[in-house]
């Protein structure tokens, strides 16, 4: 049975100073409610939009990254329809049902072997918010970021596994990042809809999802309601469903108001924009280095293999820490990057992945790892006594060499001290040391015990050769 998951993507363009049509702040987080908003953006009688040039901009190089055409000129039109989070009773947004109105269209988004195709990245305020009480009675509105601007980039419904949705998502907010065009990790920032639908069956949209891991699960938890209702000859139903994160699961909302409800007509107050060629071939040469050419970039200068690479560029902020650390080291790049993304990265756990910094909670910075592979590098640690220092020290925020001090677990490598180790182990794990005479794959458990015995502070390689050379000669 084919799945068809569309997405639609809200982005708020959180890198601008005002909002979209007006000159209230666009960054309104942690104000009082209701304090940043003016007669412009509460809609009142008599007053006119004025439409933000650099939020153009900004749409205008999101639709370029995402492999868009940007027509000549744009429209803007009202979209109606009656709900307190909308002071005006209306939406400035962009449609495509008369011609072309948006700011990009038909794109083409690659990620991995895959890809997906673009239908429109749109331009629009994002309306303000509502807060739920406890009852039904009691919800209060906050219009602070009503009017902010909001891209909403929509794609073709040609995804067919949740896994690949996520992997998607992560690609264009990493490009998004790049931009520079908006802080993808302030709350509610990148929101996320997704439809999906069961071949020949009607299209359920889910809304309300909080991260992108919630997207994925919500998509696995609907394919599954659909296709139980599809075996048991119950039809689905056309309509709106809302995640519930606490029961994991989705529930409906409402039915799904039709395209001509909203009473679409091209927005009275804003002229026809007109683009031309010039300022498209500006904003090209304006835009900077995007994922997939920084990812080109990593694999020639630094050498990294493709799936190292591919992580690192996932987060730009992980990719931002590993440049940064080898400015200060720049003898090691590989290694570093395999640090961050075999070490450091499992000492983040995933909720801190989608909060303020991939870092949140660790005392980490490009100095602590600089020193870390720079001792690795000398010989001063081996690989297992560095991921020791790398726990001990994102809690402490001590540089590496003062945790070694106090840890007194500098590399074992005198011959003598290791052969005493083994000598011991010898005795000890005599069946094994038999199945290592025969089989000597079963030397790596030998080799097991020499690390645990010694903290994990004995040189590998010199351990690994003495008990060889020691089973050699064994009778
Ligand atoms: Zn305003």
């Amino acid at each position: 049975m084919e799945i068809k998951i569309g997405l639609e993507l809200h982005c708020q363009l959180t890198g601008l100073q005002s909002k979209l049509f007006c000159s209230c702040r666009c960054d309104y987080r942690g104000m009082s409610p209701n304090t940043n908003t003016c007669p412009i953006c509460s809609g009142l009688p008599g007053t006119l939009p004025l439409l933000n040039q650099r939020a153009v901009d900004y749409a205008g190089m999101i639709s370029i990254a995402l492999g868009c055409k940007i027509p000549t000129s744009v429209v803007f039109y009202r979209k109606n329809y009656f709900y307190p989070d909308l002071p005006k009773n209306f939406q400035i947004t962009q449609y495509n049902a008369y011609g072309i109105s948006s700011i990009g269209v038909e794109g083409k988004v690659d990620y991995g072997v895959k890809s997906s195709k673009i239908k429109r990245v749109q331009l629009e305020e994002d309306p303000g918010r509502l807060v739920y009480g406890n009852t039904n009675l009691d919800t209060l509105i906050d219009y602070n970021r009503a009017g902010v601007s909001l891209v909403e980039i929509v794609t073709e419904p040609d995804f067919s596994e949740p896994k690949d949705v996520r992997i998607f998502l992560n690609k264009i907010v990493s490009t998004i990042e790049h931009l520079g065009v908006s802080d993808t990790r302030l709350d509610g920032s990148v929101r996320c809809d997704a439809n999906v639908s069961l071949e020949g069956g009607n299209r359920v949209e889910i809304k309300n999802v909080g991260s992108f891991r919630d997207v994925e699960k919500a998509l696995r938890y609907e394919i599954t309601r659909q296709k139980t209702m599809s075996v048991r000859d119950i039809e689905v139903r056309s309509e709106t469903r809302h995640w519930d994160d606490a029961r994991s699961i989705t529930k409906q909302s409402r039915q799904k108001e039709e395209e001509e409800d909203y009473r679409y007509f091209p927005e009275p107050d804003i002229p026809t924009i007109v683009l031309g060629d010039d300022y498209i071939s500006s904003l090209k040469a304006k835009m900077p280095e995007l994922p997939h050419e920084r990812k080109t970039r990593f694999l020639g200068v630094y050498g990294l293999s493709d799936h190292v690479a591919q992580v690192l560029i996932d987060d730009k902020e992980l990719a931002d820490f590993f440049e940064s650390t080898v400015k200060i080291y720049p003898s090691s790049p590989t290694e570093i990057a395999n640090l961050i993304v075999s070490d450091l990265l499992g000492l983040i756990d995933d909720s801190a992945k989608e909060q303020r910094s991939i870092f949140s909670g660790l005392r980490i910075e490009e100095k602590h790892v600089a020193e870390l592979v720079r001792m690795i590098d000398q010989n001063v640690i081996n690989r297992n006594i560095a991921k020791m220092i790398l726990s001990k020290i994102t809690k402490t925020g001590e540089m590496p060499s003062h945790a070694l001090d106090e840890m007194d677990a500098s590399i074992i490598d005198s011959k003598d001290v290791i052969s005493e180790t083994i000598e011991s182990i010898f005795k000890s794990e005599k069946s094994a040391v038999r199945d290592a005479k025969q089989n000597p794959n079963a030397a790596n458990f030998l080799l097991g015990k020499v690390m645990k015995l010694t903290g994990g502070r004995a040189d590998p390689k010199i351990a690994l050769n003495l008990i060889k050379t020691k089973l050699a000669v064994l009778e």
